[in-house]
């Protein structure tokens, strides 16, 4: 028979495994996956006439598959709203923790030459490559959003990957402030997605498509594969430091 304090113990016991259960890995947190640009308005072209479109929406998709595979299953993707403010709308409407705006880079046009390739003219420049992770000071959660970029940043130089610098003010026509030079964050106030978020927000240029080589480099399902992982571990991280079970995260 249990006396008094064998009976608190033992409900005590099941309180803090109650506890841990709930707290233990089912965070579940939604991330907003944005796929920039839309099918109807490409952004970008690329060095051999691709639109950027094209590669954010395979980058998007990867990284929403492997966030729903990893058991962020409220995850989902934005792709083709008819406004800028539409991808905000649905992320708030959906209760997204996370906004990430997936993109692929050029240069300032100044710096583009022409090139033949299959018989057509096409715009590229070799002069610039990597990635860049871009935040918005006049977000609702600049703090926030700085410390995911920063996760994500780190995962990606470990991986190999190296930051762009044309859109620096150290660099002709840059224009913009690195907030991490060494993890390729930089400060880019007003863009609409990224200043009208209310959760954490950032976006992401994976590479600089009109750069021949980077092109390609991009392309490659393994490089697509290391850069999505680097995202998504970097979501991982995040969501351990702060994610509340049950959609209960940072950002709302
Ligand atoms: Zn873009």
């Amino acid at each position: 028979m249990l006396d008094r304090s064998g009976l608190w113990w033992l409900v005590l016991g099941f309180w803090l495994w109650a506890m841990d259960l709930s707290w233990a890995g089912v965070c579940d947190c939604a991330v907003a996956v944005d796929v920039g640009h839309a099918s109807f308005a490409g952004g970008a072209t690329s060095a051999r006439g691709r639109p950027e479109f094209e590669f954010n929406l395979a980058m998007g998709t990867l990284i929403h598959e492997e966030l729903v595979n990893s058991g962020l299953t409220r995850s989902f993707t934005i792709i083709d709203p008819s406004a800028l403010k539409e991808r905000v709308r649905i992320a708030e409407s959906r209760q997204a923790d996370l906004f990430i705006s997936v993109h692929h880079d050029s240069v300032q046009a100044f710096y583009l030459r022409d090139w033949l390739f299959n018989g057509r003219t096409h715009k590229y420049c070799d002069l610039f490559q990597g990635y860049s992770i871009l935040v918005s000071a006049k977000g609702f959660q600049f703090t926030a959003s700085l410390e995911l970029a920063k996760m994500i940043g780190r995962r990606f130089r470990e991986a190999g990957f190296l930051p762009a610098y044309h859109h620096s003010k150290g660099v002709i026509g840059g224009r913009h402030n690195m907030l991490d030079e060494n993890l390729g964050i930089y400060q880019f106030d007003n863009l609409v997605v990224l200043k009208n978020a209310v959760m954490p927000a950032i976006l992401i240029e994976f590479g600089v498509i009109v750069h021949r080589d980077e092109e390609l480099l991009v392309q490659q399902p393994e490089v697509r594969h290391k850069l999505m992982r680097s995202v998504v571990d970097g979501i991982q991280e995040y969501n351990a430091r702060y994610c509340l079970p049950y959609g209960g995260g940072k950002g709302k």
